[in-house]
């Protein structure tokens, strides 16, 4: 499955084409597929060598390394706890995957795209080192193969995995798709767009009238009424998130 919603990876309609390399993203048309591509190309051609599950334990994942080599799948192994005054819940097992010293880990909660404005048929959690914007983490260098800028924000390694079910504490895992890899692009574009970069252009709107209210100095010194008839200009700040091909607002 693309994203377990059947739709296009780029906008709402029915994805009714598949991608001929991973056989996973579905689109509407060939302008989205080749809108996603930039992106898409990243993970299109080792998605088919994750179709065979290692064990009922593993889930497909995607592992953005420090170092730089790029996003890929992983299989990430989940432990599944039955405890009696809980409901039965799955953990991911990271292993070093985030780093040598196994760090604690910070999750964002991924279940909505807001730039196509839909709620995703599934979580996708990242996890990242929970102290990685003061321990001397290194820009993560697979973030910045898909965009420069990304690189500067989300430092050291993290992974993205999936959780059945939205708008909930998420308790089973799931697989991701390459359709998931798009939605979480997006999501680490919003956050970078949000937090550091709010590029703007001013708009110039139309001329109003606008009455201008004269102090006491104005009208002593300078002869002014009180009330005074003026044209105004309007400008408006027009945001531009930066790397987003699409507009947002
Ligand atoms: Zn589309
Ligand atoms: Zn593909």
């Amino acid at each position: 499955m693309a994203d377990g919603s059947g739709l296009c990876a780029m906008c709402n309609k029915p994805g009714t084409m598949t991608c001929g390399g991973c056989h996973c993203s579905r689109y509407c048309s060939g302008d989205c597929q080749k809108l996603d591509w930039p992106v898409h190309k990243l993970l299109c051609k080792t998605f088919r060598d994750f179709e065979t599950r290692p064990g009922n334990k593993f889930k497909r994942a995607i592992y953005f390394p420090v170092s730089g080599t790029g996003p890929k799948f992983i299989w990430l192994q989940f432990e599944g706890y039955d405890l009696e005054d809980k409901p039965y819940y799955e953990q991911p097992v990271y292993g070093t995957l985030l780093g040598e010293d196994k760090p604690a880990t910070e999750r964002v909660f991924i279940d909505e795209n807001m730039i196509v404005r839909r709620n995703l048929a599934h979580t996708i959690i990242l996890a990242v080192r929970s102290t990685f914007v003061y321990d001397g983490s290194l820009p993560n260098k697979s973030v910045a193969k898909v965009d420069e800028e990304l690189g500067y924000q989300w430092k050291g390694s993290f992974v993205a995995l999936g959780m059945k079910g939205i708008r909930q504490e998420p308790r089973v895992s799931d697989d991701l798709g390459t359709t998931d890899f798009r939605h979480i692009v997006d999501e680490l574009r919003i956050q970078h767009y949000f937090n550091f970069s709010r590029p703007y252009e001013n708009v110039q709107g139309e001329k109003v009238k606008g009455v201008r209210i004269n102090c006491l100095g104005d009208q002593g010194i300078f002869g002014r009424p009180e009330f005074e008839a003026v044209d105004c200009q309007l400008y408006f700040s027009k945001s531009i998130p930066r790397g987003v091909p699409y507009s947002m607002f």
